[in-house]
């Protein structure tokens, strides 16, 4: 998070004080708060340094959403003062960074744009926005797709983001068999809506199927940051949304939309699907999914009193005791979410590495079923579908593996482990065969308590600091899925200036 880089030029004039990332020390996250002040994307969240379980200097507000202070370099300390000059320059500074057009004026755009011949429908992909006629002039320096066709407008998430910049800026897309299963389960399980939140992909699919086949009744909205897509999407299955903050753009009014699209009725159920950025803080998202679900609980749901709304959460499969923190009554899936642009993490058959992604829901496990063409197969002691690599393990009593390769069972960690692991005696647990051993007699070094390391200390967000921290292993799987730092953050670049996509340096 900007968290991470400290103060920049927009926090004003605290660069010297900053909180730079000091070699271990973490920062932790203490949330949305109250009263918290603004960015371009919204309230800002509250971070404070901490070592050794104590908080170490001033706490600060960064950027919710952004990972790098060169995408959004918000920084004010809590207790600093701004003079009415600041406050100003601030408010103004948030409004000049907001899109170019309003989501009202995108859709009026877009009614015009479906209206002109095939060979008048432009895309420029430098400014990633359809051009109306008018318009060609300012954009004739810049890459032009011609001809975009109502099959292309049905897909904004192939036409957003050219080919050749895919290394760069992509999104971290769905292949279509990981996209397509996600829908016939949630179709087989009898849901009717669907919440996309951070899901273009899903929301697309099912968008895409409602204006063609007339027999197809489900109905979705994507909640997401990327206000392209607004070029695309009408009011009614759009919202421009931050889920690190759970703040809707556009106000009250959109706010009110997704409150409508959770009032289901009898037979129209709801599910959220959301597919968060992995860099991305847990608890930050969890507090927002929250919310979300507080909201879908509100409207009236006759036969659903007691329960909680319907959730898949999309999220590579280490983070599972963290999610598990927040949200005790989900448990993870064994399928592997594969996606389009990471050629690493495409199906595992072709010998290449497995996808790390899963889905965690807090549906019975025993509804889920996946797919046995693909490799998976029921457990009948667990009662829910497995890896056929994941054998059930008798003394722990569950199939207890986590990437699909058999897990052993240890005797002395009590517990099945990484079949490349073995017990070190020294650190009392099970490890690489090559790793450095730890001290045991020390704590965690983020919060003092014994029984974990800070790379999992529960009191930890996963900011850029803390990820720094942790284990080699675990840090290389993150940057090869999508951990998106420099991702997303050259994609905030076409979301909120029309700045020309740069080519970032670093890999995925
Ligand atoms: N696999 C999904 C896409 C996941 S990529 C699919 O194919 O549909 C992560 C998504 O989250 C992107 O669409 C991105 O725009 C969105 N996103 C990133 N940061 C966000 C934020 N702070 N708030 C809301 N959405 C965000
Ligand atoms: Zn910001
Ligand atoms: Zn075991
Ligand atoms: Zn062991
Ligand atoms: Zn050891």
């Amino acid at each position: 998070m900007a968290a991470g880089g400290g103060a920049g030029a927009g926090g004003g004039g605290h660069q010297a004080a900053a909180p730079g990332p000091a070699p271990g020390a973490a920062l932790a996250l203490l949330g949305a708060v109250p009263g918290a002040p603004s960015c371009p994307h919204g309230p800002a969240l509250l971070f404070v340094k901490v070592s050794h379980g104590r908080e170490e200097g001033r706490r600060f507000y960064a950027c919710s959403a952004c990972r790098d202070r060169k995408d959004c370099n918000f920084f004010q300390w809590e207790d600093e003062k701004l003079s009415e000059a600041r406050l100003a320059a601030r408010e103004e500074y948030n409004r000049n960074h907001q899109p170019p057009f309003t989501h009202r004026q995108n859709v009026e755009r877009y009614e015009n744009f479906v209206l002109l011949p095939l060979s008048k429908r432009r895309f420029c992909q430098e400014c990633q926005q359809l051009l109306l006629p008018a318009e060609w002039g300012k954009h004739s320096s810049h890459q032009i797709l011609c001809d975009i066709s109502t099959a292309q407008l049905r897909s904004p998430s192939q036409l957003l983001y050219p080919l050749e910049n895919k290394k760069t800026n992509a999104q971290y897309l769905f292949a279509n068999r990981s996209c397509q299963f996600l829908l016939d389960l949630i179709i087989s399980l009898g849901f009717r809506r669907v919440l996309c939140v951070g899901t273009p992909r899903l929301h697309e699919m099912i968008q895409s199927k409602a204006s063609q086949e007339e027999d197809f009744r489900v109905r979705s909205l994507l909640l997401d940051i990327d206000f392209r897509y607004s070029q695309f999407y009408t009011e009614d299955a759009f919202c421009h949304y931050n889920m690190f903050n759970h703040y809707f753009f556009g106000g009250e009014a959109v706010h009110e939309t997704c409150r409508k699209f959770l009032h289901q009725d009898k037979d129209e159920r709801v599910i959220m699907v959301t597919d968060p950025p992995f860099g991305g803080l847990v608890e930050a998202l969890a507090s927002s999914f929250k919310k979300l679900m507080a909201m879908w609980k509100e409207t009236e749901k006759e036969g659903y009193e007691n329960q909680e709304m319907p959730m898949f959460w999309i999220f590579p499969y280490f983070f599972e005791s963290r999610i598990l923190d927040f949200f005790p009554s989900f448990s993870m899936m064994d399928y592997q979410v594969d996606y389009d642009n990471h050629a690493l993490y495409k199906h595992g058959k072709t010998g290449r590495r497995q996808s790390p992604v899963r889905i965690f829901t807090n549906l019975s496990p025993s509804m889920i079923v996946l797919p046995v063409e693909e490799g998976y197969r029921f457990c009948v002691i667990c009662q829910r579908y497995v890896s056929s690599g994941n054998q059930h393990c008798e003394i722990c009593d569950s199939c207890t593996s986590k990437d699909g390769r058999q897990w052993k069972h240890c005797s002395l960690c009590k517990k099945c482990v990484k079949p490349s692991w073995f017990h070190c005696n020294k650190c009392n647990c099970c490890a690489l065969q090559n790793h450095t051993c730890e001290k045991t007699d020390a704590g965690c070094f983020v919060c003092g308590k014994e029984g974990h390391k800070r790379s999992t200390c529960p009191s930890l967000s996963c900011t850029r600091t803390s990820c720094q921290a942790d284990k080699k292993q675990r840090q290389k799987t993150l940057k090869r899925v999508k951990i998106g730092i420099h991702k997303r953050l050259a994609m905030k670049h076409a979301i909120f200036s029309r700045r020309k996509i740069k080519n970032k340096k670093k890999k995925t």
